[in-house]
């Protein structure tokens, strides 16, 4: 009796705590809307298992198809909530589909033709193909990480065995004809050890992932600067480095570009930091626009950028730089008066053999400043490095490369 209850309580008792927890999860990210939907798929299980347990608020088999419309609500939702997260769509003709036929055939067994082993056959095999339809979906989800890979195997593991449990079960047990036969039964005791294994395995996968994914959405947002929505100076280090990196291994050039806006204090000093504001947004969309995704965008400081060019030449990247350069002649912001042209100043670097983020951000920072220095508005290659061999033989005839 007492193990009786336990057992019957397992079900209801975990899912309602996992929901909680979903719902806690959801509240602290609220847009992450698919997590929302685990909370209300747990729910829906939480109350499935209860109305089983249960005469409330009919009897059988009424309580029997009310529960199994809250099943239905419970893998609708944890599928739903799987393919949103991955902004894939939901096949919900498939999947009502399924569901329509899963109900009619339990309605069938239940009202009709009375036949335990036909409901559980009818309902174990609806979820069943549920989530293998879910599986089915997963399986093209593009660049799928380690824990999405994980997720897919317990879906499919589910899905398998909600077949493969209904078939052994019956086989080694027979038929059940009545449903006091069944409570109590050596199905309904594995049926209910493994429902709670497989929702407490599920809803610690899908933790992990939600986990996983707030760490990432951590880390991304301290790579990117606020503002102007670029990678920041630490998300431009990391990036940077990576680009050049495997620009090097595939033996591709690679420049560096380092801009600065002129005169910017002049700009809030006249039109206010708002507008300062404006024109940097501005500024970076215009530069966003032109790498078109290829390359390392960022701002490195208050009105400077920089730009990782991968496979990139110094004159490629100075046709590059003047290219922004007068695009933003143009450039339109709240606030700034129309006759008002915000000019841009460019430093160009090319990655030579060997050659560090950072000691290529120094020779970019020169060329800028030698810009800066003839007037602004315009672009300036860097001299190209000293070469090392001929420094510690003690030449002092610098090869170097004309800037300008
Ligand atoms: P130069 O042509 O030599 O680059 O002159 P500049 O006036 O552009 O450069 P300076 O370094 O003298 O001034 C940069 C100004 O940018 C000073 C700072 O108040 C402003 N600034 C830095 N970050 C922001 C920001 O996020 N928003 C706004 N509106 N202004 C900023
Ligand atoms: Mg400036
Ligand atoms: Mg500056």
């Amino acid at each position: 009796m007492i193990q009786g209850i336990f057992i019957s309580l397992l079900n209801p008792v975990l899912a309602l705590a996992l929901s909680g927890l979903f719902l806690k999860l959801w509240s602290e990210r609220k847009a992450q809307t698919h997590v929302l939907f685990f909370s209300v798929s747990y729910l829906c299980y939480a109350a499935a298992f209860g109305l089983q347990i249960s005469r409330w608020p009919f009897g059988d088999p009424e309580n029997a198809l009310l529960s199994n419309l809250f099943l239905l609500g419970t893998f609708g939702s944890a599928i739903h909530g799987m393919m949103r997260r991955r902004r894939h769509p939901t096949p919900l003709a498939a999947l009502t589909t399924l569901a329509v036929l899963g109900f009619a055939a339990q309605f069938w067994f239940a009202v009709i033709q009375p036949d335990m082993t036909g409901r559980i056959y009818a309902v174990n095999f609806c979820y069943g193909g549920m989530m293998l339809l879910a599986a089915a979906e997963m399986r093209s989800f593009p660049e799928k990480t380690a824990v999405e890979r994980l997720l897919f195997g317990v879906v499919l593991t589910i899905g398998i065995y909600s077949f493969a449990r209904t078939v052994g079960i019956s086989l080694m047990q027979g038929h059940i004809a009545e449903r006091s036969e069944y409570v109590g039964s050596l199905t309904w005791v594995v049926l209910n050890f493994s429902a709670a294994l497989f929702a407490l395995l599920l809803a610690l996968t899908l933790i992990y992932l939600v986990v996983l994914d707030a760490m990432q959405d951590l880390r991304t947002e301290s790579m990117t600067d606020l503002l102007s929505g670029l990678l920041n100076r630490r998300g431009f280090e990391e990036n940077g480095r990576k680009a050049l990196a495997h620009a090097g291994e595939l033996g591709l050039p690679a420049a560096l570009l380092i801009c600065d806006i002129d005169h910017f204090k002049s700009v809030n000093d006249r039109f206010g930091h708002a507008c300062g504001d404006q024109v940097i947004t501005a500024f970076a969309h215009c530069l966003h626009d032109a790498a078109g995704g290829r390359h390392v965008v960022a701002r490195i400081g208050g009105e400077e950028f920089a730009v990782v060019l991968s496979g990139t030449n110094l004159k490629a990247g100075r046709l590059f730089a003047e290219a922004v350069r007068n695009a933003c002649a143009t450039l339109k912001a709240a606030g700034l008066p129309e006759n008002h042209a915000v000019t841009a100043s460019f430093g160009v670097a090319e990655m030579q053999p060997g050659e560090d983020l950072t000691s290529l951000m120094r020779r970019a920072d020169a060329a800028l400043y030698d810009a800066k220095r003839r007037g602004r508005d315009r672009v300036r290659g860097a001299e190209s490095r000293t070469d090392p061999s001929r420094r510690s033989a003690g030449d002092p005839a610098l090869p170097l490369q004309a800037g300008g």
